[in-house]
């Protein structure tokens, strides 16, 4: 049974001050359940102080990048081995990287394998530009991009990662995929996932949708066969928007725990 998973991508915004208050705010919305995760990946700079509140909360900490290496001269760059300890998840191969800082497949598939080496759960992110989509090019460009990121890892390390779905002309656009879309790059992504590892590690591989997701829609996309969460950018910034994502999943997987249940 895949447990639910929902995580926000602060991307570059909020510094310190405002991390802590956005989880202030936060807080008094979402209760602590059992069965729903709940991850946040604030900048570098808040991680630390935002894990103190966010451990009695039972919601995790998430970074957004690493570095491939563990240590060495490399400027302005945190390595997983830094972040081991810190951090239960970290993003990989978000749309934004591969597009602004350059990254490839082959950075990518390195990073993912710093990330589990060091104990820290990789959230691959996956999907097609516009050109490729109207192109009928979806299924094959999700499947070599997967492919290419999981070839360092073993198949017992593959049903621990976690992969996003993020067609690249969904994010911060205000355009979700419609639900058929995002059935059928699944469906592509676990038989990827098959084929490369069989089919008990398809089917215990959590897979995310990512891209202009909001609280409105999250409870219908969520009976999507084989969705198991968000990635969310945007709606993660506004508490009240983020923590109805939240409950939608919760609500998708049964009852919350009861405030009360927090320690
Ligand atoms: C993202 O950055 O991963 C993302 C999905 O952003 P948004 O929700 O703003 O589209």
């Amino acid at each position: 049974m895949r447990k639910k998973l929902v995580v926000g991508n602060w991307k570059m915004n909020l510094d310190t001050t405002e991390a802590l208050a956005t989880i202030a705010a936060l807080e008094k919305q979402v209760s602590a359940s059992t069965k729903v995760e709940t991850v946040i990946c604030p900048s570098f700079v808040a991680l630390e102080p935002l894990r103190k509140k966010l451990e009695p909360l039972k919601l995790k900490l998430g970074a957004q990048n690493l570095h491939f290496m563990d240590e060495g001269p490399f400027t302005g760059e945190v390595s997983g081995l830094q972040l081991r300890g810190l951090v239960d998840y970290v993003i990989i191969g978000h749309s934004e990287r591969r597009q602004h800082f350059g990254e490839t497949n082959d950075v990518i598939a390195r990073k993912v394998s710093a990330a589990v080496r060091n104990g820290i759960t990789p959230i691959v992110c996956i999907g097609e530009n516009l050109y490729e989509r109207q192109a009928g090019e979806t299924g094959q460009v999700v499947q070599d991009q997967l492919a290419a990121a999981l070839v360092m890892l073993t198949a017992r390390e593959v049903s621990s990662i976690v992969i996003a779905y993020e067609p690249v002309w969904a994010i911060g656009t205000g355009e979700m995929a419609r639900p058929e879309q995002i059935k059928q790059t699944i469906a592509a992504i676990r038989k990827t996932v098959h084929h490369l590892c069989g089919d008990s590690v398809a089917a215990a591989t959590r897979v995310l949708y990512g891209g202009s997701v909001v609280s409105d829609l999250a409870a219908d996309y969520l009976k999507i066969k084989g969705l198991d969460g968000f990635l969310v950018g945007g709606a993660s910034l506004k508490p009240l928007e983020f923590s109805a994502i939240v409950k939608a999943a919760q609500r998708s997987s049964g009852r919350p725990a009861a405030k009360a249940a927090r320690h």
